[in-house]
């Protein structure tokens, strides 16, 4: 198969919800229709549950099984897609943040009778600041929920989307009878057995058909063709353009529990979902098609065995062929790396491969030579532009509690900061080091880690800080200058060296910008 062809056949993306929506169903529904899996129960839920908070033991073998299930490929109808696993869990969003750098496209679960939660609101925001091509999935139809047009409605004001539908919901919950999928123009009959034969759909070309009736019912014919023509009378026709540049969503109605209108979801979605695109790296935009190889590592997984500090670093090839045992650039190290056993990912397994193509991903073994951002190429000086930080929600100084262990305390914080399990601020005034996470679990998490992988001990102190703002200011400015000497006991360099105002309250960031108004205080370090 020409390599063109490879490309063209890739199709990979994320799934993103707010937890409980049902991703992890949707993603085994999705698997089942590749083969992939023999049957459900395959894909492990890695979601942290509440009452394990503070078991060591249980963060750790959540972690192991974020590993396997960090990757899912299957191939359907001829296309290969890759799943890139995205955690719900509000103390994990960094990681997924970091997933999205690496997805072409992502599918939204939202639960009919909760409509827009927290979660989904904070990822689809990173989506579409960054024109993500999303496709909506509105799940649990089998239930009572918000009625579709307000549901919609609500997608549209509460995630800035705009939304076409392309399936609509013939009733709902007790009286859910099945969905009308504008897309293909057929009707899907739900019989509330997962069992049941999901290629069995009734074609409809023709809406007005009287046969419409005595399928579905007078009432229910009637209120669907009044929902359709309202459909096609407020939303915009589906134009692939539109959503392939982010500014058309398409609609998907269903319940992934009772595979009901996933593969009305998945044959649309391999249609239309882009294939790996064009990425910008600091120097030039790169095109899949280009034959050099190129990638960045988006994610970092530690091992589980204590004794083996190795690392898998995960890859997503951009441009070329990623081939086995030849020699890359590891850029930001300016020297060669070769891998004699690059990871590919087939469904819930790894193994090993000697070729892989723009849109995969390959998971490298790594002893300490990556960190997060990283890329690779086949000789030429590109680097992926940045994935941006936010600003944590938690501040601790860390100390060293063993003074005999200061050398590996050090170290562990470096790799585990590389790692991107929190982030590390060092405080102008006194060299002091502040760990930001965004949730009180990566605390714990780390001083584990350090003990465990390290051999080093440390103790939290509280740091009250309210955000950190990355600083953007002219060298020279006098009001620059003011403001550093005035605010020197708030400021600290990331581990890039950028320049970070520690803000103690709303109150005191507002009067620090209102005083400050040439020095630009961002909430990522993404700017300009
Ligand atoms: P995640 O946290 O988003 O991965 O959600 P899960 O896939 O684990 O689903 C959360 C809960 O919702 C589980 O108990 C699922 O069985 C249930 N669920 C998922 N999809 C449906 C659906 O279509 N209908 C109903 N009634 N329940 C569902």
């Amino acid at each position: 198969m020409s390599f063109q062809t490879e490309i063209a056949k890739r199709r990979t993306f994320g799934i993103i919800s707010h937890p409980d929506a049902g991703k992890t169903t949707l993603t085994e529904k999705l698997l089942l229709f590749g083969g992939a899996i023999q049957e459900a129960g395959a894909v492990k839920n890695n979601k942290i549950k509440k009452a394990a908070t503070s078991d060591f033991m249980e963060i750790e073998r959540q972690r192991g099984i974020s590993v396997a299930t960090s990757v899912l490929a299957f191939i359907y109808r001829d296309k290969k897609i890759n799943i890139l696993d995205t955690p719900g869990h509000k103390d994990f969003a960094e990681d997924t943040f970091r997933t999205l750098t690496a997805v072409d496209s992502v599918i939204v679960v939202i639960d009919v009778a909760k409509g827009v939660e927290e979660q989904t609101e904070k990822l689809v925001e990173v989506c579409r600041m960054r024109k993500i091509p999303m496709i909506v999935f509105i799940n649990k139809l089998d239930r009572e929920g918000k009625d579709a047009f307000d549901l919609l409605d609500e997608v549209e004001q509460k995630l800035g989307l705009s939304v076409t539908p392309l399936s609509f919901p013939i009733g709902m919950g007790y009286d859910f009878k099945g969905i009308y999928n504008i897309y293909e123009r057929n009707i899907n009959l739900f019989s509330g057995n997962s069992k049941k034969n999901i290629e069995d759909t009734i074609a409809f070309d023709d809406i007005t058909n009287p046969q419409l009736e005595k399928i579905i019912g007078e009432k229910a014919a009637l209120e669907l063709r009044d929902n359709l023509e309202l459909v096609s009378g407020v939303y915009t026709a589906f134009d692939r353009e539109l959503y392939l540049n982010g500014s058309q969503q398409p609609v998907f109605f269903g319940s992934a529990l009772n595979n009901f209108g996933v593969r009305e979801l998945l044959d649309c979605f391999i249609d239309i979902a882009p294939p790996p695109k064009t990425k910008m790296a600091e120097e030039r935009e790169v095109k899949a098609n280009e034959t050099d190889f190129s990638g960045f590592v988006f994610k970092i997984h530690a091992n589980m065995d204590p004794k083996h500090r190795d690392r898998l670093a995960f890859v997503k090839i951009v441009s070329g062929t990623f081939e086995r045992n030849k020699p890359y650039l590891h850029v930001r190290h300016g020297k060669k790396l070769k891998f004699s056993s690059p990871n590919a990912f087939f469904a819930e397994k790894k193994e090993i491969v000697d070729i892989s193509y723009p849109g995969d991903i390959v998971g490298l073994h790594d002893t300490g030579n990556f960190k997060i951002g990283d890329t690779l190429t086949a000789g030429e000086e590109l680097n992926y532009k940045g994935i941006p930080s936010f600003s944590p929600e938690h501040f601790r100084y860390i100390n060293n509690a063993d003074p005999m262990k200061a050398k590996q305390l050090y170290k562990g914080i470096d790799q585990l900061m590389d790692e991107g399990v929190a982030q590390l601020f060092t405080l102008e005034l006194n060299g002091r080091k502040v760990i930001g996470t965004v949730g009180a679990l990566q605390y714990e998490v780390i001083q584990y880690r350090l003990e465990h992988e390290y051999g080093a001990k440390c103790t939290y102190e509280n740091f009250p800080v309210y955000k950190a703002c990355w600083v953007e200011a002219k060298e020279n400015n006098e009001e620059f200058k003011e403001f550093k000497r005035i605010k020197q006991k708030f400021l600290a360099k990331d581990k890039r060296g950028q320049l970070v105002f520690l803000a103690d309250s709303a109150f005191s960031l507002q009067m620090t910008q209102q005083k400050y108004p040439s020095v630009k205080l961002h909430f990522t370090s993404e700017f300009g």
